[in-house]
């Protein structure tokens, strides 16, 4: 039998506790949101993640600038953010167009308001075993983990995918947890050979459905990361969803799995900056 694990539900469930801790402790915990043009996926994310903050008492500060706008202004605005004391986190929604060096950005954000934990301060707190912001995706997976009383501790954990934001933090948090971690990619060799020996296996390739039954041993722990939009306009994650029930012990489902736990690990990095001040 495949137990589901519930990430809708539990990202429900720490979203409330926030609100509860928020509104107990008299925080008023702010976040600048920064999104730039006008990519479709980008604005239902932002929208979704204003949503939420509004929900627990997090309070939001729009910024939708166009696509033209100027790396330099855009790096005065986080500037700006950076030195006030009333901000708490700072967001920009990533991909930003073409003529701004994501990378740069990403770096000019203070790593004490870095709520999606990307700045490399940050990451190599995080290599270190000594996180201060996480990535919020592999972060959510852990907590995904522990709810279902998943302890990673000692097991064999195979990555699918090596992305500074999933796959690569993920194994850091992974081997913070003890486990024994393999990391693979699109040039690893004989892939389902590594995958066969994951006690839990993480996949966050971009690839729909890349990954089924054959790929796993009896009584593994799948955890789908990806969100593909099949033609049909059907979501589904980089496994094959169907073929996986029955084998694996554990399975995310796409949507409702790993995806609101990102949000909600956003939201709580939100709160934890507030009430460090
Ligand atoms: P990415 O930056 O495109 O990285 C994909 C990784 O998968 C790369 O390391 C790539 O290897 C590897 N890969 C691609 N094809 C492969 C293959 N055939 N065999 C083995 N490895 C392969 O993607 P990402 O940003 O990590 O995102 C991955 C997926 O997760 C996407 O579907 C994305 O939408 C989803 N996602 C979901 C959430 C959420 O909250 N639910 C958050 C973030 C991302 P190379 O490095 O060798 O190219």
């Amino acid at each position: 039998m495949t137990t589901l694990m519930d990430g809708k539900k539990l990202a429900q469930e720490i979203r409330t506790q926030l609100k509860d801790e928020v509104a107990q402790n008299g925080l008023v915990p702010r976040l600048a949101v920064i999104l730039v043009g006008d990519d479709p996926a980008s604005q239902v994310y932002v929208r979704n993640k204003q949503r939420a903050a509004e929900k627990i008492g997090i309070k939001t500060v729009d910024h939708h600038l166009p696509a033209t706008v100027g790396q330099e202004a855009l790096l005065d605005l986080i500037y700006q953010y950076n030195e006030d004391p009333n901000i708490h986190g700072i967001l920009v929604q990533l991909p930003l167009p073409g003529s701004i060096d994501e990378t740069k950005i990403t770096h000019a954000i203070s790593p004490q308001k870095d709520v999606d934990g990307f700045h490399p301060i940050n990451l190599g707190h995080l290599f270190m075993n000594k996180p201060y912001s996480l990535p919020c995706t592999p972060r959510g997976i852990m907590e995904l983990l522990a709810h279902y009383k998943i302890n990673p501790s000692g097991k064999d954990v195979v990555i699918v995918g090596r992305s500074n934001i999933v796959g690569r933090p993920m194994a850091a948090l992974m081997l913070n947890a003890d486990a024994t971690v393999t990391v693979t990619h699109s040039r690893t060799r004989d892939l389902a050979q590594k995958t066969r020996q994951a006690d839990i296996l993480i996949v966050a390739t971009g690839q729909a459905q890349m990954l089924d039954a054959s790929y796993i041993k009896e009584g593994a722990v799948v955890v789908d990361v990806g969100v593909n939009r099949l033609e049909d306009g059907s979501l589904v994650g980089d496994v094959d969803f169907e073929s996986m029930l029955g084998k694996a012990a554990y399975l995310t489902p796409v949507p409702g799995g790993v995806g609101p736990m990102t949000i909600a690990m956003l939201m709580k990095q939100t709160v934890e900056f507030a009430q460090r001040g």
